[in-house]
């Protein structure tokens, strides 16, 4: 374990995500990165830009999002019939289908949670220029870091990409507005992910008022939400964002486990059954998704089916295989290559969510490809079982707290 600081923590401490070393934060400068001095990981990386920064790309960015909205995105023309699709179509599509969960999750996270993650930053840095109450502020920005990963934009350019290649083969197609907003969207959230020092943003919200650090009894906890480190114990308030304070996630391993069992047993069914049902002149093709991979392959796109291959294949069963190992390695208290399995946590919460281009690909499909009997795609229970798999391993990554991996490390400290 860590040497605790004798004084009380002041709002230098941190603790690490990732293998729970309480250490203070060195004096850095701007473009310098402080890192864990046990596993690495970053705790600070300190932006060179200052908050104009990313609320100029977050205010372009809510520009490009409206343009996603109102235009439409793609335009198909088959045997003489024209078929338009928004950004909002697939999802529909999806739902009067019955496939409805899959068009929530698709709408989601491609039109609500991105929308969200823009709001709650345009908020804050708003908020903080036009001097709004900090209270409501910290309330807002501490969903910040949660949303990141489910806003899934990025993701969902891939599955276009590898949607458009297939329409492209059979009809014409013409991409719209929509389209290149989305394109502009994605380019300008990241933009402003990069230079969003969201240890900045915290320091700003701070309250000079706030509860004093106490030499209370009770160990160093640190807030999930906003990193403050102070005095207390599981269920106490964080005196910075008042989030619930635990030291370690609640049920970390019992969650991740029910989360892993659901998926590797949907993973069966995923790849088992029928993805999407291809109807192209009154015949009707089912494709499982290897059979998807081996058709792009077929017709030479391989770039492409190599992209599908890990993206659909291998991650999920990757990320299926490493939490497995993870869970009953830390349940049987294996102190055995900690930094190795860190960095493989890292590695599984980062890819996780690029398994949703298959996903995003039938949405798209179904939107545009509805012609009857001459061309008409339809989800079939493959697409159900997988992106629930997908969605299953995420929470499985989120429900795990690599810090217990650290906790049964029985060796004195280096
Ligand atoms: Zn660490
Ligand atoms: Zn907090």
């Amino acid at each position: 374990m860590t040497t605790p600081p004798l004084a009380p923590p002041d709002d230098d401490w941190r603790e690490c995500p990732h293998c729970g070393l309480f250490s203070r934060l060195p004096h850095i400068q701007p473009g310098m990165v402080a890192e864990c001095p046990r596993c690495d990981q970053t705790l600070w990386r300190m932006r060179r830009a200052t908050l104009n920064f990313p609320l100029a790309c977050s205010l372009a960015a809510g520009l490009f999002y409206l343009f996603a909205l109102i235009a439409p995105m793609l335009e198909v023309d088959a045997y003489g019939r024209f078929s338009l699709a928004r950004i909002e179509t697939g999802p529909l599509r999806l739902v009067e289908a019955g496939w409805g969960l899959v068009g929530a999750l698709v709408f989601a996270v491609t039109l609500v949670l991105p929308g969200l993650k823009l709001a709650i930053t345009l908020t804050t840095l708003l908020g903080l220029k036009f001097h709004l109450p900090k209270r409501w502020l910290r309330g807002i920005f501490r969903y910040y870091a949660p949303i990141t990963p489910w806003a899934m934009i990025d993701v969902y350019l891939l599955g276009f990409l590898v949607a458009y290649t297939r329409l492209a083969g059979m009809f014409s197609v013409r991409l719209d507005t929509a389209l290149y907003a989305l394109i502009g969207l994605m380019l300008a959230m990241a933009a402003a992910d990069a230079g969003l020092d969201q240890e900045i943003v915290w320091r700003a919200l701070d309250q000079p008022d706030k509860t004093a650090p106490s030499a209370q009894a009770g160990g160093l906890i640190s807030c999930d939400a906003c990193g403050q480190v102070s005095n207390g114990e599981t269920g106490d308030l964080c005196r910075r964002c008042d989030a619930p304070l635990f030291t370690r996630k609640p049920a970390s391993i019992s969650r991740a486990w029910a989360y892993t069992i659901a998926a590797a047993c949907l993973y069966i069914p995923a790849n088992l059954y029928p993805f999407m049902d291809l109807t192209s002149l009154a015949h009707t093709q089912s494709y499982t998704i290897m059979g998807g991979i081996v058709e792009l392959a077929d017709v030479g796109l391989w770039p492409l089916a190599a992209l599908v291959l890990f993206a659909s294949i291998a991650i999920p069963l990757l990320k299926l295989l490493g939490m497995g190992y993870m869970l009953l390695a830390t349940q049987f208290c294996s102190g055995h290559m900690l930094q190795g399995r860190t960095k493989a946590y890292r590695i599984i919460d980062f890819i996780g969510r690029w398994s949703m281009i298959d996903v995003f690909m039938v949405s798209i499909l179904i939107a545009l490809v509805h012609f009857g009997q001459f061309a008409n795609v339809r989800a079939n229970v493959g697409a159900i079982c997988f992106a629930a798999v997908v969605v299953l391993t995420m929470f499985a990554v989120n429900a795990f707290d690599p810090r217990l991996m650290w906790d049964n490390d029985q060796e004195p400290e280096a």
